[in-house]
């Protein structure tokens, strides 16, 4: 079965801002790298969440935005050209008698490594979609999920559906830029940050709570309207729009990666000081990484990576020492 696959040293599930990280230092390692993440594009929740954001809290980078800091990591990750796939969401995993393993993806797709680095953050990213009726019509023209470009809805009547933290923070961001900012939210206190939520209701944002969208009208994919209901009067208001942005949270979809016996603890999967799991070959790093103390950071997952690849080059080589290599000492940047 294993003939015709070409075999990895090292395969790297998820490839947010810690997996592309961590593929820049495995391929530093010159360790042959894969890199397989399930969204169609890289970055994890840096451009899912929060592209335009300002990161200030990653060592010499005083600030950066989340698209330009992706786009970096992009670039750092490609320096020694591992084999990237986008796309597939690995669901299952083999350890073979020679302790290599196979890796599936839910489309059936295998791959074949030596060792295995776990970053998947919590799970693949899935944004809770829309059940209202045509809903998948109207997505990516006129109702949308997320926020690439602020700028995009210059102009604009924006609705947008939820009252999280991110629900809250878009309204705010969005505010000075639309046309006008609806925010329709279906229970009355908001949870998120206290600020962000007196900033919202002291601007000119249209805060409908406890109000849900029970019906999206419009003509081909281009929403004009939705019509929100009150939770408890059953009160009825159309809200004409141009755009809708649904932010009612996201699955955390870990899948079947929980069952492949390795140590977990509240949804995480547990690792030792080498970010070695309970399962010899296969490391995890990043958000999904959990030991006494972890605090989910950017920064951290950056000393992770290189500790998972380095262990993952012992458990090959048993009898190689283990060297932090420096990229001020390695030889082809040097040359
Ligand atoms: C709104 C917001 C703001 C934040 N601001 C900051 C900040 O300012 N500073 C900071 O340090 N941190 C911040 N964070 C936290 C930071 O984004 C995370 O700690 C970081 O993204 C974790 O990186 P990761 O690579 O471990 O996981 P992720 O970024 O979650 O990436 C994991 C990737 O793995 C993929 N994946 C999952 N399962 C599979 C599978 N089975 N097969 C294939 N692919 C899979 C996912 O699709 C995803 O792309 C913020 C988070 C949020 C939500």
């Amino acid at each position: 079965m294993t003939q015709n696959l070409e075999i990895y040293d090292t395969t790297i599930v998820g490839g947010g801002p810690i997996g592309l990280f961590t593929a820049f230092y495995s391929g530093m390692r010159e360790m042959k790298t894969k890199v397989i993440e399930y969204l169609p594009f890289l970055g994890g929740k840096v451009p899912y969440f929060y592209p335009e954001k300002i990161i200030r809290d990653v060592g010499g980078i005083p600030e950066i935005s989340g698209e330009k800091f992706t786009e970096n990591l992009i670039k750092q990750a490609k320096t020694f050209d591992p084999t990237i796939i986008l796309e597939q969401q690995i669901t299952e995993m083999e350890k073979l008698e020679d302790g290599t393993f196979l890796l599936k993806s839910a489309n059936g797709d295998i791959h074949h490594t030596k060792t295995v680095i776990l970053a998947t953050g919590f799970g693949a990213l899935k944004s809770i979609k829309l059940t209202l009726p045509d809903a998948e019509k109207y997505e990516n023209n006129s109702v949308h999920y997320t926020i690439h470009k602020l700028a995009s809805y210059k102009g604009k009547k924006v609705l947008i559906s939820g009252g999280g933290n991110s629900a809250v923070d878009w309204a705010n961001e969005l505010e000075p830029i639309a046309d006008r900012v609806t925010l329709v939210y279906r229970k009355t206190t908001f949870p998120g940050i206290e600020s962000n939520v007196t900033k919202m209701m002291n601007s000119t944002v249209q805060v409908l709570n406890p109000y849900e969208v029970i019906e999206l009208k419009g003509h081909d994919d281009q929403l004009t309207s939705v019509m929100t209901k009150h939770v408890e009067s059953n009160t009825k208001k159309e809200i004409p729009i141009d755009a809708m942005i649904v932010n009612h949270g996201f699955q955390i979809d870990l899948g079947s990666i929980a069952d492949w016996g390795m140590q977990m603890q509240n949804g995480a999967i547990q690792v030792d000081n080498k970010m070695a799991t309970s399962i010899p070959g296969i490391f995890a790093v990043g958000d999904i990484a959990t030991y006494d103390g972890k605090l989910n950071l950017i920064a951290g997952g950056f000393n992770e990576g290189p500790i998972a690849v380095n262990h993952a080059k012992l458990h090959i080589s048993p009898t190689d020492s283990l060297k932090p290599i420096y990229s001020t000492n390695y030889e082809p940047f040097v040359n």
